[in-house]
C-alpha cells in the first residue's frame, strides 16, 4: 500500500487530503483500521434501529405524499439532480428550488439518472415565502443551528413522528428545507422553521454535503413510512436458518450408521467418536440446503457399501 497527497475540491474552498491507495482489495481489506463502534450517546438517540423492518405505522405511506423537499438557492446543479435521485430512491416527490444558481442544466440531469420525472415536476421559486406559502409546517434541516428556540430532533425521530402525526389525523403539508452548500440556512430562513432536524455525526464535521444530507432525510422518511427488505431477501434469509434439532438428530443417527458401514466406527468400542462429531457439526450450524447435501453423501456412502443394491 502507498498513499498520495490529493487536492480536493470542496464546497467550501479546497483542501489537500493524504489517500491510501491499495493494489488490491485483500490487501486495502488488511489496513483496514477497526470500525469504531457508535458513541453511546448516539446510539442512544436511535432507539428505534429496525433497518429493514417495516414499521408500518396505519397512514404512514401518506407521510411520502405530504412532504415537499426545499432546497434554497443550491449551487451546484449536479446536486440538485442528486437529491431527486435520493428523494425518488424513497418514494418522496415534491421538490420546490428557490432561486437556484443553475437550473435547468445538464449536470442536474445527469446525477438525477432515473430521477428525471422528480427534476421535471421540480417548481422553481423566486423567494423562499413563495416556496412555503401553501405548507403548514416548516422544518429546517441544518448542521449547526445557531439561536434554537424550536424542538430539534434527529431525521429517524423526527421521521417516525411525523408519521404518527399523520396516522392521528394532524395533517398539513410539510416543507424540509436544505440550505445552501456553502453557508447553509441564513438565521431569518432557520426561524421560519416551526421545528429543526439535525443528522449527528458524532461530534466529527458536521456538515454534510447538500444531497448527502437529503439522502439521509429519505431514507429514514421511506423507513418510517413502511420501506422493508423485499421479500424475495426475507425468504432466502429464512432458507439459510439452521435446521432444528430433531433433523440434527436424524442426521447423527444415519452419520453414525454410515460410519459404523465403513468399519471407521467400531460399535463396541465407540469411544467418544459420536460425541466429537456432534460438538464439530453442532457448531456449523447447517441450512436445510447444507444438511440435503450432507445426508446425500452419507447415502452415497451407503449405496457403495451395499454395491448400489436396493435401498433398505
Ligand atoms: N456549510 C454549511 C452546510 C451546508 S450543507 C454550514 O456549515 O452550515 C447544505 C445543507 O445540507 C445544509 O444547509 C443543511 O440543510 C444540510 N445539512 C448538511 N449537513 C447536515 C447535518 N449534519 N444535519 C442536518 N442537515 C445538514
Amino acid at each position: 500500500m502507498h498513499g498520495r497527497r490529493i487536492r480536493c475540491e470542496e464546497e467550501g474552498g479546497d483542501r489537500l487530503e493524504y489517500h491510501a491507495l491499495s493494489t488490491t482489495l485483500p490487501e486495502a481489506l488488511s489496513q483496514a483500521p477497526d470500525p469504531s463502534p457508535m458513541p453511546a450517546s448516539t446510539a442512544a438517540q436511535e432507539p428505534n434501529a429496525n433497518h429493514g423492518k417495516a414499521s408500518a405505522l396505519p397512514g404512514a405511506r401518506s407521510l411520502l405524499n405530504n412532504l415537499r423537499v426545499v432546497l434554497v438557492e443550491p449551487q451546484h446543479p449536479g446536486n440538485i439532480g442528486a437529491c431527486a435521485r435520493a428523494m425518488k430512491n424513497f418514494g418522496l416527490r415534491e421538490l420546490a428550488l428557490v432561486a437556484p444558481q443553475k437550473f435547468p442544466h445538464v449536470d442536474a440531469s445527469a446525477m438525477a439518472s432515473n430521477a428525471g420525472d422528480v427534476l421535471d415536476a421540480a417548481r422553481v421559486f423566486a423567494t423562499l415565502p413563495e416556496a412555503l406559502a401553501d405548507c403548514a409546517r416548516v422544518v429546517a434541516s441544518s448542521a449547526r443551528p445557531r439561536y434554537i428556540s424550536v424542538p430539534v430532533s434527529t431525521p429517524r425521530e423526527w421521521a417516525q413522528r411525523a408519521a404518527e402525526r399523520l396516522a392521528a389525523g394532524e395533517g398539513g403539508r410539510t416543507a424540509l428545507l436544505f440550505g445552501r452548500e456553502r453557508t447553509g440556512l441564513l438565521n431569518e430562513e432557520l426561524q421560519l422553521a416551526h421545528e429543526l432536524i439535525v443528522i449527528p455525526t458524532g461530534g466529527l464535521d458536521s456538515s454534510l454535503n447538500l444531497a448527502a444530507a437529503v439522502q439521509v432525510l429519505s431514507y429514514e422518511i421511506g423507513l418510517a413510512s413502511g420501506a422493508a427488505l423485499p421479500e424475495r431477501i426475507i425468504e432466502d434469509q429464512a432458507e439459510n436458518q439452521p435446521v432444528d434439532q430433531a433433523e440434527m438428530e436424524r442426521f447423527y443417527t444415519h452419520l453414525e450408521r454410515a460410519l459404523i458401514g465403513t468399519r471407521f466406527l467400531d460399535p463396541e468400542h465407540p469411544r467418544l467418536l459420536m460425541r466429537r462429531l456432534r460438538k464439530l457439526f453442532g457448531r456449523t450450524a447447517p441450512s436445510a440446503n447444507e444438511m440435503n447435501i450432507l445426508r446425500g453423501i452419507l447415502t452415497s456412502v451407503e449405496d457403495v457399501l451395499r454395491g448400489f443394491g436396493p435401498r433398505p
